[in-house]
């Protein structure tokens, strides 16, 4: 996987050894010299990743994280702050500052590149999402994300280790946010049991362990569909990096080498989950979004749109197997008197309570849509005429037998007329739709409340 990596260093030594160390893995290097160039640099090239000095003149490196972080064009970058390794507070101001990750100097190739390509990973997943994510926003349709918000839900951290480390970890979890649960299991079959039930929001791995084989363990978590995107940290000690790198290339997320730095342990399990919670949320806004695009917002029906597409697709279907297809138009009798009557937004309750009562009167596998103001349309898959003139009358008595009670009190008596044709091999979706739709101009013609079928 190759990345646009953008380095930054007020030392030009250390800025070319990065950059050569970068190179040589075949990723693309960009380098400014100061903060004020990282910016500007970020904004015009958009790299897939920046990594930061923190001490350098004029403005710092959390300075300069917390406006990459505040700026619109750069702020879904991911930043790694590179800090001096006895700076152990920078790490956790760094993260303060918005920072994705740190790495510490002299930097280490393998705590470079997993981190490096962990993070190109997240962003290429949540490029995409994000994407979308913006454009619903930009339509008013969902909200903007309060990143901050993401580490006050509590969540459970399941240690898998069966070694000396748990006093350590101990130890560690004193610097753990007081709503993350951290619970221990030192039986590798049980822990995976509890992963499978979806329960721990991010799993440490002790690469030590001795009763089951890690790395077979790390790949079993990745195997569940459930914990395919779960964060794993994996614990090691510092003679253990070939595991690390195979752990790595199985897919755990990131790593801590023993012993434990109790702050940093915090810090990575907390970076974690915070990316987890980010993609959980572009993932709900963007089932939020498609729902937007294909329901009508009053009845929660599907709209014309979907109706459309989906119908096309439906009876393309129905054709090609040379399976029985209906149509069925419903509009409600003399709707202009309810809103003319009682006014628009006892309309609106209205066609809400019809829309419910079409959509428990058809099947499942039927498609209800909202067509327009007060008219429906249903599109019945392997539904001969008999069955479908049947489903019409349901559909009809389902409104006249109740009156509508509203949330003023008041009881309305609704009736529909409804029109129903029934596929032909010449058809198409709009053929079939407007026989239903003269059908139903009968219906109204007739005397309306009463289904009609298309003429033979
Ligand atoms: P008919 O029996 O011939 O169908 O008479 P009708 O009054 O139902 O038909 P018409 O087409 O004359 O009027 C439909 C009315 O539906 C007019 C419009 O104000 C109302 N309408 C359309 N969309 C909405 C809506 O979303 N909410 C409400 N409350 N009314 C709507
Ligand atoms: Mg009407
Ligand atoms: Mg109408």
């Amino acid at each position: 996987m190759t990345a646009r990596v953008l380095v930054v260093d007020d030392l030009e030594p250390n800025v070319k050894l990065l950059e050569a160390k970068l190179r040589a893995e075949y990723f693309e290097v960009v380098t400014a010299l100061s903060g004020q160039e990282a910016i500007e640099l970020a904004e015009a090239q958009q790299p897939d990743i920046i990594l930061l000095d923190v001490m350098m003149p004029v403005m710092d490196g959390f300075e300069t994280c917390e406006r990459l972080k505040a700026n619109d064009k750069t702020w879904h970058i991911p930043v790694v702050m590179v800090t001096a390794l006895d700076q152990q507070a920078d790490r956790v101001a760094g993260l303060n500052a918005g920072a994705d990750d740190f790495i510490t100097k002299p930097v280490q190739d393998m705590a470079l590149f997993s981190r490096v390509r962990s993070l190109t990973r997240f962003k290429q997943m949540t490029d995409e999402l994000r994407h979308r994510h913006q454009a619903g926003e930009r339509m008013g349709v969902i909200s903007q994300a309060d990143l901050s918000k993401f580490d006050e839900r509590p969540s459970t951290v399941l240690a898998v280790t069966d070694s000396a480390s748990i006093e350590e970890l101990d130890q560690g979890s004193e610097h753990l946010p007081k709503n993350m649960n951290l619970v221990y299991e030192n039986d590798a079959r049980m822990a995976l049991d509890s992963i499978r039930r979806g329960e721990p929001d991010l799993v440490l791995i002790d690469l030590g362990l001795k009763s089951y084989d890690p790395l077979r363990f790390c790949s079993a978590v990745r195997a569940f569909d459930m914990s395919r995107l779960a964060p794993i940290l994996a614990m090691a000690s510092a003679d253990e990096t070939r595991h690390v790198l195979r752990a790595l290339d199985l897919g755990v997320s990131d790593y801590i080498l023993s012993p434990l730095d109790t702050e940093e342990l915090a810090a990575r399990v907390r970076t974690q989950l915070r990316r987890m919670r980010y993609i959980e949320h572009l993932r709900e806004s963007f089932d939020q979004t498609f729902e937007m695009a294909i329901l009508d917002q009053l009845t929660g029906l599907y709209n014309r749109r979907f109706l459309s597409s989906q119908g096309v697709r439906l009876v393309d279907e129905a054709q090609t197997k040379q399976t029985p297809m209906a149509c069925l138009m419903v509009d409600i009798d003399h709707f202009k008197n309810v809103n003319d009557t009682y006014g628009h937004d006892v309309g609106d309750e209205v066609l809400k309570e019809i829309a419910g009562r079409l959509t428990t009167s058809v099947r499942g596998s039927d498609l209800a849509c909202r067509t327009g103001g007060e008219e429906f349309a249903v599109l019945m898959p392997k539904t001969p005429r008999s069955s479908a003139h049947d489903i019409a009358d349901r559909v009809l008595r389902s409104v006249s037998d109740e009156p509508v009670v509203t949330s003023d009190g008041r009881s309305l008596d609704i009736t529909v007329s409804i029109g129903c044709s029934v596929l032909t091999e010449a058809d198409n979706l709009a053929m079939l739709m407007k026989r239903a739709d003269q059908a139903l101009y009968r219906s109204k013609q007739n005397g309306r409340n009463q289904v009609t079928d298309e003429a033979a």
